[in-house]
């Protein structure tokens, strides 16, 4: 797998949309009507195998959702926090900031636990904070902060929001297929992922898994036709249908990513090829001289923050160019604290991609006259 996928195309050492596999792109040569029997069972084992993956029994289900991640995550806010509920949003990178701005838009209530960029709130924050303000209905939390690539520690979380008996929703957007989340460990209400991250789907929509009863009670909530899980939970169980145009071609690319995942071992050996991925990256990078914004410790195999070099000669446009130009495609950062690009570990990716992205990397060092990757350090 060390050449490009096929016709030119890039690597994407991204947080998605990913390099898929050929077999995924391939479902996609079909054009199907929403009607279809056999599409309508195709969502109908979708969603099983998306709550057994989450170790889910009777007490939840699976609503998929047209759009992007952000679109399912709009959606679970809109309709589990309910109007005259408080939202406690923990932060540690943009994608809990856009939370809050969210629930800001929709005019539910929230206060913030806000960790800076590189500091994983722990169970005992979170306790804390709830403890200090008891009208807090909701938590919401990041599993794996792909701003940086923290990985919040989700199961210390979990239980102390289960103790103090608030809900808690989950974006495991980044790390949902590859890092263990299962409800045996991780108490949760709902849960929301998307198809185009560790499952290795093309994009088109996102999934929430949550507890029945809230969805049930999530009736007439929603601000939003569209953004209705309720809605769009009632119309899947009463026909199998989605209410509006299904991502059809997404749909029956992802059933075929489910198949391959399950080939590959599950949650368990997707986790292991990105985990190897993610030690021949960090090794050959540090190898270079580069350094990593995390410490070994919080880092997740999903995709990893590192600092810019501080040598002059380097350009983070000509850097991104010259890889790209070699066929591979990084990430610039996004962080505030600072100059950072991000490669992610994610994909149709092995090893063998990981060393030869590593070799274009040291060849793109080359051509700008950079002698390391290290950084300046504060
Ligand atoms: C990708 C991602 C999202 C959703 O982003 P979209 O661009 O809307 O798909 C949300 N949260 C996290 C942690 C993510 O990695």
């Amino acid at each position: 797998m060390t050449t490009t996928p096929s016709g030119g195309e890039p690597y994407l050492l991204t947080p998605g949309p990913l390099t898929t596999a050929p077999e995924t792109k391939a479902a996609m040569l079909q054009d199907w009507g929403s009607r279809d029997s056999r599409f309508i069972d195709t969502v109908a084992d979708i969603r099983n195998r998306l709550l057994a993956m989450a170790g889910a029994g009777a007490a939840h289900d699976c609503v998929l959702m047209q759009g992007s991640g952000t679109f399912a995550i709009e959606a679970a806010l809109s309709s589990f926090v309910p109007r005259s509920g408080r939202a406690l949003v923990v932060i540690n990178g943009a994608y809990g900031h856009r939370a809050a701005k969210i629930l800001a838009i929709l005019g539910r209530d929230h206060v913030t636990l806000d960790m800076g960029e590189t500091t994983a709130p722990l169970g005992a924050d979170v306790a804390a904070a709830l403890e200090n303000d008891p009208a807090i209905t909701d938590v919401f939390v990041v599993h794996c902060e792909t701003t940086t690539g923290i990985l919040n520690p989700l199961a210390d979380i979990a239980r102390a929001v289960q103790a103090a008996g608030r809900r808690l929703i989950i974006d495991s957007m980044s790390a949902f297929g590859a890092l263990p989340l299962d409800l045996d460990d991780v108490p949760f209400d709902v849960m929301v992922s998307s198809a185009n991250k560790c499952i290795e789907g093309v994009p088109g929509f996102a999934f929430a898994i949550a507890r029945k009863e809230l969805l049930e009670g999530a009736e007439g909530r929603s601000h939003s036709l569209s953004l209705d899980l309720n809605a769009q939970w009632q119309g899947l169980n009463r026909n199998g249908q989605f209410r509006f145009t299904p991502p059809t071609h997404a749909i029956m690319a992802f059933h075929q990513a489910l198949l391959l995942h399950e080939r590959e071992g599950g949650v368990a050996g997707r986790g292991r090829r990105y985990g190897d991925n993610f030690r021949v990256l960090v090794k050959g990078m540090r190898e270079m001289g580069f350094e990593t914004l995390l410490d070994d410790d919080w880092m997740a195999p999903i995709i990893v923050t590192f600092l810019q070099p501080a040598d002059p000669g380097f350009e983070m446009g000509r850097f991104y160019d010259e890889i790209r130009a070699r066929g591979f495609a990084i990430y610039p950062g996004k962080l505030t604290v600072a100059e950072t690009f991000r490669i992610g570990c994610i994909g149709q990716l092995d090893t063998g991609v990981m060393r030869a992205a590593l070799a274009a990397i040291r060849e793109a060092l080359d051509a700008m006259g950079v002698r390391n990757g290290a950084p300046v350090l504060p």
